[in-house]
């Protein structure tokens, strides 16, 4: 019997990296886990036939697909929201239909996910959003649309742990520091700066964020919302 035994786990963005790590603990932990992907879906194939889960194509720039996917999958004792990019460049020249991109899939679907999954979720649902510890320090130019986007990630587990609490359900905020994916690999050209930030001088792995998510979806976090749980080696101390 593992933690999450049987309990219904949903994943935006599972197929690499961070969310790929999740879907691992909580397919591991006894869950039965569906993941989205969007562009990856080799990965995503290799992915559910190694643990089991359930890997479907859902694109959270789409945000009627994204509650589709929610309101099909529930009703969910745990949704996760992963699914991020970034941009990287001066704002003055970033092209506005990539940045209005950005905000759907970082801001956009986490609220309406939430929101589809809080309609179906029995008492005692958890809500996890991936936010970064950029929402509350970003101390480098060329990144103000991925900062503004995990800022706002805050507001929302603030608000809604105030709508869902009635109804026994949390919402909460991980905020990863560097974490070695392919996103932000550990041996890449930005790591030198990044740990100069950082009281601990490495990449986090995936798997510690995983770890903190299953501590917020189990039975020992039940009075914890509308919070944010940082995990970044002091990058924003
Ligand atoms: P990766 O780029 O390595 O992986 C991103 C994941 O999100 C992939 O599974 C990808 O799926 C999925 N995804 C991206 N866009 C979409 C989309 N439009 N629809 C569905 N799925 C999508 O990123 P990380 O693992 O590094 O990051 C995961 C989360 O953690 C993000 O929210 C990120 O902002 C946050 N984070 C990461 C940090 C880091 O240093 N790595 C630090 C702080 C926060 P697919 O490839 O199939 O499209």
């Amino acid at each position: 019997m593992g933690m999450f035994d049987r309990k219904s786990v949903l994943v935006l963005g599972g197929s690499r990296g961070i969310g790929a790590a999740i879907v691992r603990r909580f397919a591991s932990d006894g869950a039965v886990v569906t993941f989205t992907y969007s562009g990856s879906k080799e990965a995503a194939q290799l992915l559910a036939a190694e643990t089991g889960a359930k890997a479907v194509a859902t694109d959270s720039a789409d945000r009627d697909a994204v509650i589709a996917r929610v309101r099909d999958s529930g009703p969910l004792d745990v949704l996760v929201v992963n699914a991020g990019i970034a941009l990287f460049g001066d704002a003055l020249d970033q092209d506005a239909d990539a940045v209005d991109r950005l905000f759907r899939i970082n801001i956009h679907a986490p609220y309406h996910a939430s929101v589809e999954a809080a309609r179906h979720m029995p008492e005692g649902g958890r809500i996890i959003v991936i936010g970064s510890v950029n929402g509350d320090r970003m101390p480098v130019p060329g990144m103000a649309s991925y900062a503004l986007s995990k800022s706002a990630l805050q507001g929302l587990a603030r608000g809604l742990a105030r709508d869902f609490g009635p109804r026994g359900i949390t919402i909460n905020v991980v905020q990863p520091g560097p974490i070695d994916t392919d996103a932000n690999p550990a041996d890449g050209p930005m790591k030198d700066l990044m740990h100069g930030f950082m009281a601990l001088k490495r990449h986090g792995r995936p798997e510690e964020v995983a770890g903190m998510v299953a501590w917020l979806a189990g039975p020992e976090a039940g009075f914890v919302t509308g919070a944010m749980h940082t995990i970044d080696g002091a990058f924003g101390a």
